[in-house]
């Protein structure tokens, strides 16, 4: 057996280059696909293969205890449901349907039985929600926690296929359902966690009218509707991206790839009125949360302008902005009429 033993001192940090800096770094030394069949490596919302008259979509993602999750409050059965969702969601993303999942888990022995079956409750309510076949999978012992990983495969007709990069000047950007929520439900969930820890005796108060915020965190939903709406309307996006962590990370991306710029306008970023109250109360501007908050696994898509105006009357659709020509333009436009340049929140290591 042989051991590496690192220089630390002479070595870089990774919060230096943070995840995205990683995953570029990663992408850039990953050979070109050998298989005529690869269609699309890193990089997407999920990889695609040619399948004949469809392109296959295969994706995974990973959610650590400590870092994506806190079982001091995450129900598992929720938990099992959500790392599903969010899996989906990247298929979605691509303008394709989920048809199978695999499903890694490292459990440590602090975990009985019965709370693998409540994951797996949660885990076979989403493959119902979403049709799609649970085919396997790895289980393993772990010293830290509990760790999920989800693999999904699932495929989209070649002529639907929407991707990042394909996005145009002109293009209304346009997002589903409402966006900051999920954020401010994981700030009530630590700030009753923190009344907890202080005095075990007091009930957690997550009352009625919080009850949308803390399903949006605990327990979010995949926009595979959209996707089938999309098709029924006969409407392919020219870009589309899954909101994983936060409307500005995602449209940086999407601009950053497509080579164009935008102009948010902040009044239209849709918000739900507990999200509203959430964010008065914890003193964050509610535009901040949709913007920099994460989780809420909206779709962030863009229309050619003439295809927009058959969705203009959709209420789970709306309309936030437009693409720009000047890709150093990213921005957030008051209805004064002040500009300011979006960016994204920085990614810790181990945060
Ligand atoms: P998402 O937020 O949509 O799940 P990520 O930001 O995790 O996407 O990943 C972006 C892209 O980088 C995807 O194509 C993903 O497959 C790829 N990727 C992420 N981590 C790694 C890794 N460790 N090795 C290779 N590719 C990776
Ligand atoms: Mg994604």
């Amino acid at each position: 057996m042989t051991t590496t033993t690192y220089d630390y001192f002479h070595m870089t940090d990774l919060n230096t280059i943070g995840e995205i800096g990683l995953i570029d770094r990663i992408r850039q030394a990953t050979p070109a696909p050998q298989h005529a069949e690869t269609i699309r490596g890193i990089g997407d919302d999920a990889a695609v293969f040619d399948w004949g008259t469809d392109y296959g979509l295969l994706s995974t993602d990973m959610l650590v205890e400590g870092i994506h999750f806190d079982l001091t409050y995450v129900p598992l059965k929720h938990l099992g449901y959500k790392a599903i969702a969010v899996n989906v969601s990247d298929i979605a993303a691509m303008n394709g349907l989920p048809i199978q999942v695999t499903v890694n888990i490292g459990l440590s022995s602090r975990f009985p039985v019965e709370a693998v079956d409540e994951l797996y409750d949660g885990i076979r309510a989403a493959c119902e929600a979403y049709n799609v076949d649970l085919v396997g999978g790895d289980t393993t012992a772990s010293r830290s926690g509990l760790i999920i990983s989800v693999s999904v495969l699932g495929k989209v007709p070649k002529d639907l296929i929407t991707y990042r990069n394909t996005a145009q000047p002109n293009d209304v950007v346009c997002v589903t359902g409402d966006l900051g929520a999920a954020y401010l439900g994981l700030q009530m969930l630590e700030r009753e966690k923190q009344v907890f820890l202080a005095d075990p005796n007091m009930q957690p108060d997550l009352s009625e009218e919080r009850a949308y915020l803390v399903q949006r965190q605990l327990r979010p939903d995949a926009r595979t509707d959209i996707v089938h709406e999309l098709r029924d309307l006969g409407i392919r996006p020219t870009a589309m991206i899954d909101i994983s962590d936060g409307l500005a990370s995602e449209l940086l991306h999407l601009c950053r790839q497509s080579g164009t710029g935008a102009v948010i306008f902040d009044e239209n970023i849709p918000l739900d009125d507990q999200a509203l109250l959430a964010a008065d109360e914890f003193k964050i501007s509610p535009v901040t949360a949709a913007l920099n908050g994460g989780e809420d696994y909206e779709l962030l898509f863009t229309v050619r302008p003439q295809a927009f105006e058959k969705l203009s009357t959709n209420a789970r659709i709306t309309a936030i902005g437009y693409l720009t020509a000047d890709p150093d333009q990213v921005v957030l436009a008051t209805k004064a009429g002040q500009q300011t340049p979006i960016r994204a929140q920085g990614w810790v290591a181990g945060a």
